[in-house]
This record gives structure tokens, C-alpha cells and sequence, in this order.
């Protein structure tokens, strides 16, 4: 931003701003002394926040596209972002910054630095938010990027189409995200970022965060990890040296189901080769007030309210869907019709010590004695028999909704490659190791006595149905 002069009133407002800043810097300071149920619950909305909201004890919806201004002073002073000011919905929000604020301080529990927060309308909108500053052009360099294989078929859509087909950057896919010297050998001098997921949509795949991260600051690049799985409440990637997370707000973060949405959550200070330095500075913040701006990803405040209403309970709820998701996957693990579970807290999968490494539930010692893994609501499972018997179980489903969708307080299953895979075809989904019998299966909250019953009314139909196959043959 350009150095100007500014008049007496507006330099008032930039003072008044300033108070206004340190105001909030206190509150999150406070906050970050919390528990992670206490920052989950209470945001930075406290009670001289709510004294200026008619006394709302619950954060107000601001629906209003716009903010007035006291004066010609004041505008000027909010629109040259010289002080704290909303202005107008795309940009900025108060119930928008309220789960902003939130998110920050959850993601960052635990991380000893800064963290800031944009909420994003979608997941995709928040990975390419996160990603695209990172692919500017620099004269006629080269341009890569490398990303694990194993991820969501939007984020793979978007990689290969877009940024690689569209617009020339160079794709490296790291094929065993296990595998580090796979993504020592795909990052070079012209690498932009690297990206994971972690655990990964749908396959489970993990990667060693620290180490990964790692490679990444050598290049002196960024590490950007889509913990849309996990979420906070299991594991916080920039505790172990990640640079920038990205959530899909869509799943576990809104168990309710209540709206679509995003994250961007970066601590302050990462390494990039390109962009200005309010770039590396406040990489959230330089998103939000530029590229944020022109593409126009904003959330709608509504939205931001039911997401901040869920996320109080998120802790909780992640226990219950996790530990009925273990029980789930230990009887698919017995069951004679299922050919292969994927969920890394069965052990003996390979991702299973990565898991454990990463994987816990937060703030969990006090309940359980000691800290306790979570591996979280998600896995995926083969049927034997192949793509046929995989969708007589899949038909036979009674109370496991069959939708593309995950992280529901409800239990959903999903065939990946016919729904959320299948534009990718056949070789990016051996790529993202998505075989045609795959099942994925979002655990929730119900008794899972009866989410057991249900799959196995659904898989002894299976076994019903090639018996009397065998018998009229
Ligand atoms: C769903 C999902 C996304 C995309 O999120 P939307 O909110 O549907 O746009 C990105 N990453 C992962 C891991 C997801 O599961």
C-alpha cells in the first residue's frame, strides 16, 4: 500500500483503530490461556463485546451487506485498511471474523506463535485460496508444485486441470506419501509449495508432517496441509511445522450438516519464494485483503453462525464418532465378505504408526488419565466380490444414508468411484488408490451397536445373494 498523507480527522480514527486492535490482541491473548472446550465455546466473544450487541450472549448474524461510516473520516480510514473496519461482505464481516477468530485460536492451540484465520464459501475455494498465490509468474521460470496423490478428487481436479492443463504449472505427484524420499526427489528449485492431506479423502493416506515440512523449509517453500479429516480437536499440523491448513468447514467441522464452507488458517512468518512480504508476513491476512477480495470467496454470515454454533461441541463429538469408528472398522476387519479395511487406528495398516504419532485426542488427559489417540470418524473398506457385490451392500444400506457426504453427526457411506472420484477416471484413481469396490464410510454418533447391525444386515445380503446365484447355476 502506498505511503499518503492523511488528515487530522483520519489520523483520529487510525489512533482510535489502533485501541481498537490492541483490544482484541488482549481478549485472543487471554483466550489462547483457555482449554480447548473453553476456546471452542466462547471464541472472542466476551461481555464488553456483547454490551455493544444489545447484551446477546450468542454472537449476532450480520446480515448486513455493508457497514455505515461516522464520517467522511472514518471511511477513508477503514477503506485504506488503516483500521479495523468490515466495510463491506466479501472482503470482511463481524460474524464472519467471530469464527475467524475462533478457528485461529483452535488451530493454533498448542502452537507457541501467531495464527490468523479467512473463512472461505467452500473447501475447494479454501484450497485454492491457499494454494494460488503461490503460482505467480515469474517471468518464463518453470513452475511446479508437488502434492500427495492420495487426496480429494476436487483438490486433484483442481491441481491437474486447472493449474497444471490450464495454466502450465508442472504437477508432481508423490504417489507413496509415506515414502519421504519420494517428496525429497520431486521438490526442486522451482518448487512453489508442497500440499497433503493428511489423513487423506478417501483412501486414509498420512505423511510425516515434521519431516515433510522439513524438506519444504530447505527449499525455503511452504507446506500446506488439508486437515479436513482430523480437525483441530485431533490434530493441529502447525504444531509440527506446517505452514498453512486448510479445512473443508463442510464436514466434521459442521456435524450438523448446516452449511458449505472453508479455511485458511496460516501462522505468521512462513517461507515463499514469490509475493510481496505481506505474503510471508500474515498469510491469511494478505489473502483476505488482496486475492480474497478480487476472486470473491466470502462466506455468508449466516453460514459463519451455524458453523461457529457446532463447533462448541466439536471435541466431544470427535471422541464419540472416533472411538464407534474403531469398533466399526475392527468388526469390518473380522467380517468373511469385507476384503481390506483402511483406517490408520487398526494396527498393522501402514499408516498406523504416522497415526499414532499424530493423531490425539486434544486435552484428553484429564478425562481418560492419558492422552488418548483418536483416529476419527472416517475409513474405507473393500467388499469381496468386486464392484457388483459392492453396491448390494451399498443398496441394502437402511440407516446408513448413501450420499457424497462425510463428517455427519449421522452415518453415510459413499462409493467413491462412482461419486466423488469418478471424474478423475480410471488411472487417477488407481493414482489416488480409489479401487472400484471401495467404500467409504463417515462413522457418527449413533449407538454403534446399531451401525454394526446395519452393515451387517447389508453385507449378508451379499453372501445371500451369491449363494443363490451358485445354487441356480
Ligand atoms: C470435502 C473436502 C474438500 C472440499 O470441501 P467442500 O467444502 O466440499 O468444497 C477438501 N478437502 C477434503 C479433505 C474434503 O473432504
Amino acid at each position: 500500500m502506498t505511503q499518503q498523507n492523511y488528515s487530522d480527522g483520519v489520523q483520529q480514527y487510525v489512533e482510535k483503530g489502533k485501541t481498537m486492535s490492541a483490544a482484541v490482541k488482549a481478549q485472543r491473548a487471554m483466550m489462547r490461556g483457555k482449554k480447548f472446550d473453553t476456546i471452542a465455546v466462547h471464541g472472542i466473544y466476551n461481555m464488553q463485546a456483547a454490551l455493544s450487541n444489545q447484551g446477546s450472549i450468542i454472537e449476532p448474524a450480520y446480515l448486513s451487506p455493508a457497514q455505515h461510516f461516522e464520517n467522511s473520516d472514518h471511511m477513508e480510514a477503514s477503506l485504506a485498511y488503516l483500521m479495523p473496519s468490515w466495510t463491506y461482505s466479501r472482503i470482511a464481516n463481524p460474524t464472519q471474523g467471530y469464527l475467524e477468530e475462533t478457528l485461529a485460536l483452535l488451530e493454533g492451540y498448542g502452537y507457541n506463535g501467531d495464527v490468523s484465520a479467512i473463512v472461505t464459501s467452500s473447501g475447494m475455494s479454501a484450497v485454492f485460496m491457499a494454494t494460488n498465490p503461490f503460482l505467480e509468474r515469474d517471468g518464463d521460470a518453470p513452475i511446479n508444485f508437488v502434492a500427495s496423490a492420495k487426496c480429494y478428487g476436487g483438490t486433484f481436479m483442481l491441481f491437474s486441470e486447472r493449474y497444471a492443463r490450464e495454466r502450465g504449472a508442472e504437477l508432481r505427484w508423490v504417489r507413496d506419501p509415506l515414502n519421504l524420499d519420494e517428496w525429497a526427489a520431486n521438490i526442486d528449485q522451482n518448487t512453489r509449495f508442497v500440499f497433503g492431506e493428511m489423513p487423506s479423502n478417501p483412501s486414509l493416506g498420512m505423511f510425516d508432517i515434521a519431516a515433510v515440512a522439513g524438506l519444504a523449509h530447505q527449499h525455503g517453500i511452504p507446506l500446506i496441509v488439508d486437515s479436513t479429516i482430523a480437525t483441530p480437536a485431533l490434530m493441529r499440523p502447525l504444531q509440527h511445522g506446517a505452514d498453512i491448513v486448510v479445512h473443508s468447514l463442510s464436514k466434521a467441522m459442521t456435524t450438523s450438516g448446516f452449511a458449505i464452507a472453508g479455511a485458511v488458517i496460516a501462522r505468521h512468518g512462513i517461507p515463499s519464494r514469490v509475493g510481496p512480504d505481506e505474503l510471508r508476513h500474515n498469510f491469511a491476512m494478505y489473502v483476505k485483503l488482496l486475492p480474497y477480495r478480487d476472486h470473491g470467496p466470502g462466506l455468508s454470515p449466516f453460514s459463519s453462525l451455524m458453523i461457529l454454533n457446532d463447533l462448541r461441541t466439536l471435541r466431544s463429538k470427535l471422541d464419540v464418532m472416533s472411538s464407534n469408528a474403531l469398533q466399526v472398522a475392527q468388526f469390518l476387519s473380522q467380517h468373511p465378505g469385507v476384503e481390506a479395511v483402511f483406517y490408520p487406528g487398526l494396527p498393522g495398516t501402514p499408516e498406523h504408526d504416522i497415526a499414532q504419532k499424530y493423531m490425539w485426542l486434544v486435552d484428553s488427559e484429564e478425562e481418560y488419565g492419558s492422552p488418548i489417540n483418536r483416529f476419527s470418524h472416517l475409513m474405507g473398506f473393500t467388499v469381496k466380490g468386486g464392484v457388483a457385490a459392492t453396491r448390494t451392500m451399498f443398496d441394502h444400506l437402511q440407516m446408513i444414508w448413501r450420499a457424497t457426504d462425510l463428517g455427519r453427526i449421522k452415518t453415510v457411506a459413499t462409493i467413491p468411484a462412482i461419486s466423488t472420484h469418478q471424474q478423475q477416471g480410471e488411472e487417477g484413481r488407481t493414482l489416488a488408490g480409489v479401487p472400484g469396490n471401495l467404500v467409504r464410510l463417515s462413522v457418527g454418533a449413533e449407538h454403534p451397536a446399531d451401525i454394526i447391525g446395519d452393515l451387517e444386515q447389508a453385507l449378508s445380503a451379499v453372501s445371500q445373494k451369491t449363494v443363490t446365484q451358485q445354487t441356480s447355476r
